[in-house]
């Protein structure tokens, strides 16, 4: 049988992000309670959050507290700066990717800001499982990030031998499955009831070729 390289995403496809983004609006709230004099700002980011407020978060709780939205980049910065004490696979990860890298090698390509992500890879233990860990914005800026081919040619050409089929496995249908579908991967989504992106449109081309809800499932797949 050939072997099979099983690439995966972080942020809600392994661990619930929601956990990261809670941690960080505890800090972003003390701070902001020690400097702008604003109590329970931490409370009121976990609800725009719940809501769907993702992206607007920083200026819409500073101006629901009548504090100027000027100070936004730099709760973004402090939430960037976030190094979490500790963070918690998903129950199902850790057999996963043991299951995977018995199958060939086992990858991970992520977005966002690299000294975040890297923190998170820290904080959840995971560094060393990975052959090969692709941080997007790391290749060049942001602009590499997801969908953008760069980090699945990067992995493929690191990780890959002759003759492997890939995998990605990921949760957003808005970036994670349209550069390894146009490259003859397999595409996984994980659809976990908790992800903060659940409103994350498909863009074209970018549909997942197989939905799981858990990635206790993924060996079976796999293996089809
Ligand atoms: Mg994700």
């Amino acid at each position: 049988m050939s072997r099979c390289c099983v690439i995966f995403d972080l942020d809600d496809t392994l661990y619930p992000e929601r956990a990261f983004a809670l941690s960080a609006f505890d800090a972003i709230g003390e701070w902001a309670e020690a400097n702008l004099g604003v109590a329970g700002l931490n409370d009121d980011m976990v609800r725009l959050l719940d809501a769907g407020h993702l992206g607007q978060i920083f200026p819409l709780s500073l101006q629901r507290r009548g504090v100027d939205a000027a100070h936004a980049g730099h709760l973004l910065e402090l939430y960037r700066q976030h190094q979490p004490a500790s963070l918690q696979l998903y129950p199902d990860t850790t057999a996963c990717l043991d299951a995977c890298a018995a199958r060939g090698a086992i990858g991970l390509i992520t977005d966002g800001t690299v000294a975040v992500q890297q923190a998170k890879v820290r904080a959840l233990g995971i560094g060393r499982r990975f052959q090969h860990i692709v941080y997007t914005h790391g290749l060049g800026g942001r602009g590499f990030a997801k969908p953008h081919p760069a980090a699945f040619e990067a992995m493929q050409s690191t990780v890959g031998r002759p003759g492997d089929r890939f995998v990605y496995v990921g949760d957003n249908p808005a970036k994670d499955f349209l550069s390894p579908n146009r490259m003859g991967w397999t595409t996984v989504q994980v659809v976990r009831p908790s992800r903060i992106h659940a409103s994350a449109t498909t863009i074209e081309g970018g549909a997942p070729q197989h939905i799981l809800t858990t990635l206790a499932a993924l060996p079976a797949l796999l293996d089809r």
